[in-house]
């Protein structure tokens, strides 16, 4: 793409959209300008032209030849299409960066278990001695990526329904599809709305890529070569038998003991493992890497072990399919924490699953009314304001052998400004319990 003589509007002044403003600078846009309809915002590169508080007046006067646009923006809402009105297209932070990138790429999509596995995938071709870098909605803008120079020969792309709304000729030599359920349903009208936003992941590929795909999920017909895994389903490539991972009748590799041990995370390994092997490594550059691997905070993080009771934090769950996986991978009796901002799922569907494994269920925040609605019927359900108030309340009731979960199942922005503050807010609570306010 030649930016030579180009006017580019980049939409969002985030760390995305900053490196997007670097990369067409540094391929010789003749004018970059990051705008932001917030007054209040700030850009954190002072040498970089910046318009805050900008409005479809001004969007217009700049009469882009090219839009970029953040994730967090939606492509066509009133404001980013009134800087298309000199009939420049709109294309995203990750199109931009891909449009420049000449190494590999890796891109990672799914509902649950993105960020995960890029870590993992990053691991282990960095140990195998490659040059690689998790980017996308993980680690850095996939834009600061194609600006480093030498670029990295692999680019591990985490990339979500957002950042696939506008590519249009983004193709990587690997997609890993990891699971779909419904979520974002304050960012899409419909479910399929979002399901075809993550299809495009696919749209360029052919059969010289790879698409790494868990069993089961309902896709259409896709050109690049399929490869299989499941750790439920007992088919596919791979499978999870015992906690290890299985090829026909061989070990591939034994996950009891890591912390990848879990059902989800054996999915998320599986999904690294074949993603490595077809970008050329072997099992063994690959196995050692999985089995030293620290999974990113938050993610069914083991808090502390206090008389007896298992407390792990899950604040990274932020719809009910994580929360199901982090539920299904549980061998202990569960006290489930849930709660937070109420972005428009429903959580019946989860009372199959939770009869029998979660015996008491203790909801907090803006959905704690709406979900102790619907699991009382079931089972046993506490209502709290607050995540410490939680804790306490898990503290009372916990036994020896118990598992408190705390797994909010939707997002944080109800009562914090991020999961990790909530994670960070479980964590302290939990371990400023002292003996006695435990009850076992
Ligand atoms: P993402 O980047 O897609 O949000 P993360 O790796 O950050 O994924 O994990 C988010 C949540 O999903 C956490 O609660 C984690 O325990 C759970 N999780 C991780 N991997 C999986 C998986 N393969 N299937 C279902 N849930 C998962």
């Amino acid at each position: 793409m030649n930016l030579l003589h180009k006017k580019v509007a980049v939409l969002g002044c985030g760390r995305s959209g900053v490196a997007a403003a670097r990369l067409a600078t540094a391929h010789g846009a003749a004018r970059v300008c990051i705008f932001d309809s917030n007054p209040a915002a700030v850009c954190s590169d002072s040498s970089l032209d910046f318009l805050p508080g900008a409005g479809e007046k001004e969007a217009r006067e700049f009469a882009a030849d090219l839009v970029v646009i953040s994730p967090g923006i939606e492509a066509n809402a009133p404001w980013s299409l009134a800087f298309t009105c000199a009939g420049a297209p709109i294309i995203g932070e990750v199109e931009l960066a891909f449009r420049y990138y000449h190494g590999r790429v890796i891109a990672i999509t799914g509902t649950n278990g993105k960020t995960t596995t890029t870590a993992l995938v990053e691991h282990i071709l960095t140990a195998a001695g490659k040059s690689a870098k998790a980017c996308g909605n993980y680690g850095y803008p996939f834009c600061e990526v194609a600006l480093a120079s030498p670029q990295p020969e692999f680019a591990v792309l985490e990339i979500s329904s957002f950042q696939l709304e506008t590519v249009a000729s983004f193709k990587p030599e690997v997609a890993v599809w990891l699971n779909f359920s419904p979520d974002h349903m304050d960012r899409y009208k419909t479910v399929e709305d979002y399901y075809h936003a993550k299809l495009r992941i696919f749209e360029n590929m052919g059969k010289d890529q790879t698409a790494i795909i868990r069993v089961g999920e309902q896709l259409p017909t896709i050109k690049p070569n399929v490869i299989e895994f499941s750790a439920y389903a007992g088919s596919g490539t791979l499978r999870f038998e015992d906690g290890c991972i299985m090829q026909l009748a061989n070990t591939v590799v034994d996950l009891n003991g890591t912390a990848l041990q879990q059902a989800h995370n054996a999915e998320n390994a599986m999904a690294a493992i074949l993603a490595c092997r077809a970008v050329g490594l072997n099992d063994t550059q690959i196995v050692p890497s999985l089995l030293n691997f620290e999974p990113p905070r938050h993610r069914c993080e083991l808090v502390a072990e206090k008389e007896g009771v298992l407390w792990l934090n899950d604040s990274k769950s932020t719809n009910l399919h994580s929360t199901e996986a982090a539920i299904r991978s549980q061998t202990r009796p569960i006290i489930l924490l849930i709660g937070g901002k109420d972005k428009g799922l429903d959580y019946t569907s989860m009372l199959p699953l939770m009869h029998g494994k979660v015996y008491l269920c203790i909801v907090f925040g803006q959905i704690a009314e709406q979900l102790e609605n619907t699991f009382r019927t079931g089972i046993e359900t506490l209502r709290v304001e607050t995540v410490p108030q939680a804790v306490h309340a898990a503290a009372e009731h916990a036994r020896i052998g118990d598992v408190v979960l705390f797994s909010p199942g939707t997002s944080s922005f109800d009562q914090f400004t991020s999961y990790a503050e909530r994670g960070d807010c479980f964590c302290d609570a939990v371990r400023s319990l002292t003996s006695s306010s435990t009850n076992n």
